[in-house]
């Protein structure tokens, strides 16, 4: 009769299914978020993730007594903290919508045990992705790890049943009179500086939050949607969607996303719509990227093909030397430490230098890519463990469907290619704007006079290359041999 929602990484109250569900089946709906503490004690101070997600749960909360009921946020451990907040609200199940990650799993088991032994329920349901990891299969049964086949498979079963069945927008509106208020001693919602945390610089940024920011971007990026194949790798151009973060915490709804890639498809010229076909494929890249953790789980602390762990990294002191240049900036190859400030000042990094920095530290600086992997853990706000391990399994070659080995990007060509006006290289570091773009992608290159005449020091305001392309590319070859074989 009275339901508990738990809200995770699904910010939002509308078309959101376990606060569909819960309505439907109870006549006094609670709500609740957990600011857990086994995950925020391990975080970064300040961090911009915490930032966005308080500012959308006050989105949220806001929403929520407009409707007639409340948010109740806490600060605590939410393996107790759940199983306690239904026993204090007389909650007889707890409806939440389900997280794919290993530790989520784990912890979702471990709540729904507690409620078991007191006579409660967990019921969970899917909500963030279209498909979940078991419902897109081969014809003989078996998980693709191969992204077209899967990205075919997935299209189709998209198709098959009537009309966008599987986009319906959950609905949370019509018996929206059973939320339920909190009682008082739970209304207070906790202050970043009760969390712990100091504010970022996410609002300076101006990144929106909360499923207002969302629906905004989703606006602004739905007129340029039938572009993005022309656009979305030149990281100076306002080419993708950076709605990313909002995917991460469920303040857009993924239906939602899918419905508006379609509509412009069929508005367009059918399949010759490139631009939202090309971004509905980035769509499918996410949940690919979800299933692939779900079934190889150890893809999450070693290569996705195994051959791949005997591969020996640099290590020891250069290592970390060479690492810390990379994390910092100071690689002297301006796209690469332009890429990294972004990251760095904002949280977020456009696509194409994702891959460019990823490569840079595996192929060109020897590192394992798991040290890359960490750092952006760390850093990007839309971190989501099965992108972000699928895409550096993908730079190291490692991973399913990755590019092969010995394909290794050239810094300074994708510079020129992807940054040919130096734009991008300009905004972030502003030592070199006056370089020609001739030699910003390679100052190095650039005679003396050129250099001092754009007031480039190389060693002072601007680091020398830390390796030569050419000969960490032979090394890369040679490290790489051990996979050869079974290649
Ligand atoms: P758009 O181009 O507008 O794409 C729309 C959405 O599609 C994205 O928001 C994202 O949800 C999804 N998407 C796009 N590309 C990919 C992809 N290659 N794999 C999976 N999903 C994709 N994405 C994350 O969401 N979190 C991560 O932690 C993450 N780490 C990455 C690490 C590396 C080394 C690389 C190469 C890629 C990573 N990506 C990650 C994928 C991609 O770079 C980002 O999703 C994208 O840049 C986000 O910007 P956007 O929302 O403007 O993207």
């Amino acid at each position: 009769d009275t339901a508990l929602v738990w809200f995770r990484r699904d910010l939002r109250h509308f078309d959101h299914a376990a606060l569909h569900h819960a309505l439907a089946q109870s006549r006094q709906v609670y709500c609740a978020f957990i600011f857990d503490r086994a995950i925020l004690d391990d975080l970064p101070r300040p961090d911009r993730r915490i930032d966005f997600i308080h500012a959308s749960l006050t989105e949220l909360r806001a929403a929520l007594q407009e409707m007639g009921g409340e948010l109740i946020v806490l600060h605590a451990a939410a393996e107790r903290a759940i199983p306690e907040l239904a026993q204090a609200l007389g909650a007889d199940a707890v409806f939440a919508n389900r997280d794919y990650e290993p530790a989520a799993i784990k912890r979702d088991q471990n709540v729904a045990t507690a409620l078991n032994k007191a006579g409660r329920a967990l019921y969970t349901f899917k909500d963030q992705v279209i498909f979940e990891c078991d419902e897109v299969l081969s014809q003989s049964g078996t998980p693709f790890s191969v992204f077209t086949p899967y990205k075919n498979a997935w299209l189709k079963k998209l198709h098959t049943g009537p009309e966008d069945a599987w986009l319906q927008a959950y609905d949370t509106e019509s018996q929206q009179g059973q939320l339920a208020a909190a009682p008082k001693a739970l209304q207070h919602m906790p202050s970043l500086k009760e969390l712990g945390f100091t504010p970022s610089n996410l609002h300076e940024l101006k990144i929106p939050t909360g499923m207002n920011g969302g629906q905004m971007l989703l606006d602004d990026f739905g007129e340029r949607m039938s572009q993005y194949h022309q656009t979305r790798d030149f990281p100076a151009v306002k080419g993708p969607s950076y709605l990313s973060v909002h995917l991460r915490f469920g303040t857009v709804s993924t239906r939602a996303l899918v419905r508006r890639a379609l509509l412009t498809m069929r508005a367009g010229n059918g399949a010759g719509n490139s631009g939202a076909a090309t971004w509905l494929s980035e769509l499918i890249w996410r949940e690919f990227y979800f299933m692939i953790l779900h079934h190889h789980p150890h893809v999450e602390t070693h290569a996705f093909k195994p051959a791949y762990d005997a591969i020996k990294w640099e290590s020891g002191k250069h290592a970390e030397a060479l690492f810390a240049a990379w994390c910092e900036g100071r690689t002297g190859y301006p796209l690469v430490d332009a890429a990294m400030a972004q990251i760095n000042q904002t949280g977020y990094m456009h696509n194409r230098l994702r891959m460019v920095v990823a490569s840079f530290l595996i192929k060109d600086l020897g590192i394992d890519w798991r040290w890359g992997e960490r750092y952006f853990a760390e850093k990007l706000n839309d971190f989501d463990l099965s992108a972000n391990n699928g895409g550096w399994q993908w730079a190291a070659s490692s991973g399913c469907d990755a590019q092969p080995y010995f394909r290794i990007f050239n810094p300074v060509t994708q510079s020129e290619k992807f940054d040919a006006d130096g734009k991008f290289i300009r905004r972030y570091l502003p030592q070199l704007a006056q370089l020609s773009n001739k030699h910003i992608h390679a100052p190095w290159k650039a005679a003396p006079t050129s250099l001092q005449t754009a007031g480039v020091v190389l060693g002072e305001n601007y680091p020398k290359p830390i390796i030569q392309h050419e000969e960490a590319r032979a090394r890369t070859l040679q490290r790489y041999a051990v996979v050869k074989k079974v290649t």
